[in-house]
């Protein structure tokens, strides 16, 4: 166990010291970009690791995991939803997660911001948009968020803060900015062309093998997995 908190340090070091490089490259201040640590594959002894290393926002892709983790830990951790999420499932996220990340449907917003006001609370929501138009991914469609915008910002009980996506794997990262490009972009055209008042100012895109690319193209929060636990060994 000694061993797995010093190697997990070790790889959270490299990791933060690549996002402070990319922040650096791209002349951003080190404070824009936060590091979700994604728990999905992790054991729990190591996200209890993480935590020993002051980490405290942390991402699951599964609600139930996400709410079994919750009863688990403990510290001041912000939970991030950052898989897909189903209807029946919100209610559970709800009481628990900070952010979600993964809002891929004006159907789920409308749950969200439903179960949110019955519970006199305020859900802080990001939308995912499905930029590379793949099959195989959920999201909106980057020109029905646009067009869809109206109906996008009447739900009383969401504060939208921002977009979600996952760039399609490539082999070289560089090849993911132009994805992360058109999110901003996108983002940026919402912004002016409804005026918006907050904004939109997160972007929550990036990962284990695009991060980089991710920041230099405006992301401020960056969702990593893997690089985290290499060299660590289920028990
Ligand atoms: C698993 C996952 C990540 C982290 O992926 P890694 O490649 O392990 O860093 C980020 N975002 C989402 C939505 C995920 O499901």
């Amino acid at each position: 166990m000694q061993g797995s908190l010093e190697l997990l340090r070790s790889n959270l070091e490299r990791v933060q010291r690549r996002i402070g490089d990319a922040c650096a490259q791209s002349g951003r201040d080190r404070s824009a970009v936060l590091l979700v640590a994604v728990t999905k594959y992790a054991q729990l002894p190591w996200v209890q690791a993480l935590t020993q290393c002051d980490v405290w926002d942390l991402g699951e892709s599964r609600p139930q995991q996400l709410v079994a983790r919750s009863a688990e830990l403990q510290g001041p951790i912000r939970w991030h939803m950052i898989g897909q999420l189903q209807r029946n499932k919100v209610r559970p996220v709800l009481e628990r997660a900070t952010l979600i990340h993964s809002v891929d449907s004006l159907r789920l917003l409308e749950r969200i911001s439903r179960i949110a006001g019955e519970r006199a609370q305020q859900q802080h929501v990001l939308l995912e948009v499905n930029v590379s138009g793949e099959s195989n991914k959920t999201g909106f469609a980057a020109s029905e968020l646009e067009a869809q915008w109206k109906q996008v910002q009447a739900y009383d009980n969401v504060v939208i803060e921002g977009l979600m996506t996952m760039a399609p794997r490539v082999d070289d990262p560089q090849q993911a900015r132009p994805y992360f490009a058109q999110l901003r972009q996108l983002r940026d055209r919402i912004v002016e062309s409804h005026a918006v008042s907050n904004g939109l100012p997160q972007l929550s895109m990036g990962m284990s093998g695009d991060f980089e690319a991710a920041i230099l193209e405006g992301a401020t929060m960056v969702r990593i997995g893997s690089l985290l636990y290499e060299g660590l060994e289920s028990s």
